[in-house]
């Protein structure tokens, strides 16, 4: 899919003010610093469509942008940020389980994990609350390029194995780096490919 516009639509904490329109919907979310907002100005080749932060945990909104004028990319807060209060914690899950629970334009989540790291209790937690909702979703391996070529594929086998331990198969699954690029081209098949099944649907 080529990204011919690319446009901010609005940003609030509320997602009954979320936008009306009828198109289908994907949302970006993950531990704070993961690289979504490097991941969102890579696929959509925009250097500062998404804020790459300067301070991890600022941005605690809903954030719609539309793309080429017939589907939304929704960047979500990070989450899991060790400086933020268990009430501002609390506040956060209430209208991120809002989100996903009422935002019926949904069609499917990425959820973005560092490809450095072992699985984290935070994402395993948060992935199983989307599967027993229901809600479909792909992991995105972030910043790929950190790994070597011979230690990237044992990093993503050994999460693919911790992953089977719960579930029955390993959900879809991307590996990316904002940096390369790597991964750009997946994701934005995928996403054409769901939004062509949903517009005949
Ligand atoms: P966010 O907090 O999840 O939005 O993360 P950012 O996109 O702001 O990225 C956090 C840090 O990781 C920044 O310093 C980015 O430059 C860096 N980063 C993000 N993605 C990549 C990547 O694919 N490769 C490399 N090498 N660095 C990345």
């Amino acid at each position: 899919m080529k990204i011919s516009s690319a446009e901010f639509v609005m940003s609030n904490s509320d997602v009954a003010k979320c936008p009306k329109d009828k198109l289908p919907e994907y949302a970006f979310i993950g531990r704070s610093n993961v690289g979504k907002s490097s991941l969102i100005n890579m696929l959509t080749s925009r250097k500062s469509l998404a804020k790459t932060s300067g301070r991890p945990g600022k941005t605690q909104l809903i954030n719609h942008f539309i793309i080429n004028k017939n589907w939304f990319l929704v960047d979500l807060p990070g989450y899991g940020y060790a400086r933020v209060s268990k009430s501002s914690k609390k506040v956060f899950q209430k209208f991120i389980t809002a989100y996903f629970a009422k935002r019926t334009q949904l069609v499917s989540a990425f959820v973005l994990v560092d490809c450095r790291h072992e699985p984290q209790k935070i994402d395993l937690e948060f992935m199983q609350w989307l599967g027993e909702n229901q809600i479909p979703f792909s992991i995105v391996f972030t910043k790929s390029d950190k790994l070597s070529k011979n230690k990237l594929p044992d990093q993503i086998n050994s999460y693919i194995e911790e992953m089977l331990k719960y579930w029955v198969e390993m959900p879809n699954y991307f590996v990316t780096s904002s940096s390369s690029g790597l991964g750009k081209e997946d994701i934005l098949n995928y996403i054409n490919e769901i939004n062509i099944q949903v517009k005949k649907s």
